[in-house]
């Protein structure tokens, strides 16, 4: 290929609103036949609020929130930031957590008030001995919302519900790349319901569910069995490895013009439909060399 081209390319790019790395994935771009997509913060905008409180029997939707709010001040993850918020917009004060160890992609532990808290995925909490009830998991993920229990000493005390709306053009974009041939497959550490319910939203019908963040690199690599260029959307947080594992890599959701250490192409309009422009340009860049 010719090094001006894709020189040329990698400037319209930039104009927009691609920052190209390395310029090779510009070459790369239209030979992907697999798109994965991470889905929290990449289809979603990354911004989770907490959409419901169910206490259990014998809780309140205040004491639920109390003592999962004082948990998550402990967590970096974006749905503690939520959980946080919410108990602050109850006017709830929180108590201090101490003993925090975080579980990646699951969930986390403490101690509160002397109890042994613990809260995430309702499989994390079956793992450390609560059951939390089928019926109140089924109703929430049905509504696309991420899961988030309270255990309390051992005993179920509530589950929370998490929303995260769609970014408004993920529809469009996966229409766009579906249309330009791709696969594309969601990868989410969410519950399987949760997952099905947002792939639905989108237009997406083949979606991981339940994938550690370990796993999402294992997931790029095994859809690329038998030679399949594949390409990982993320937003770089915690996708590093996925990102790194693909053939071509993509970031969005940093916002302003910073592009990401991990990512082949900073996506700085926070659209994914700038993955479908990409292949476009480098259709366009590789039809001008030929
Ligand atoms: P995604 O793959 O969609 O970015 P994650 O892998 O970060 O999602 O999280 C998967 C699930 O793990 C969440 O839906 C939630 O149930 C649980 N989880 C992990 N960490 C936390 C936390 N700090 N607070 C609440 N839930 C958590
Ligand atoms: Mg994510």
């Amino acid at each position: 290929a010719t090094p001006t081209a894709i020189m040329v390319g990698t400037g319209q790019g930039a104009r927009a609103g691609m920052l190209v790395k390395n310029a090779e994935a510009l070459e790369l771009a239209e030979k992907l036949r697999v798109l994965a997509v991470d889905k929290t913060g990449t289809l979603t905008r990354g911004e989770p609020a907490v959409a419901e409180v169910r206490p259990a029997p014998g809780w309140s939707r205040e004491e639920v929130l109390r003592l999962a709010g004082a948990l998550e001040q402990g967590s970096a993850h974006p749905i503690a930031r939520a959980v946080v918020d919410e108990a602050h917009h109850a006017g709830l004060t929180l108590p201090a957590v101490d003993a925090v160890r975080s579980h990646g992609g699951k969930g986390i532990e403490g101690r509160v008030e002397g109890r042994a808290l613990v809260l995430g995925a309702p499989a994390f909490l079956a793992e450390q001995g609560v059951a939390v009830p089928a019926e109140a998991v089924a109703e929430l993920a049905a509504a696309g919302q991420s899961l988030v229990a309270v255990g309390v000493d051992g005993a179920y005390a509530g589950l929370l519900g998490v929303a995260d709306p769609l970014r408004e053009d993920s529809p469009r974009a996966v229409a766009r790349l579906h249309a330009l041939g791709l696969r594309v497959v969601m990868l989410t550490g969410d519950h399987e319901v949760t997952a099905a319910a947002i792939a639905r939203q989108v237009g997406i019908d083949e979606y991981r569910a339940g994938v550690l963040p370990d796993g999402k690199a294992e997931a790029v690599k095994a859809l690329g069995a038998g030679g399949l260029r594949v390409g990982m959307a993320g937003d770089g947080i915690n996708d590093a490895p996925a990102l790194a594992a693909a053939d071509v890599s993509f970031a969005i959701g940093v916002g302003a013009d910073v592009a990401v250490e991990a990512a082949d192409i900073t996506l700085v309009r926070n659209s994914l439909e700038g993955v479908a422009d990409a292949i476009d340009l480098s259709r366009a860049t590789l039809a001008k060399i030929r």
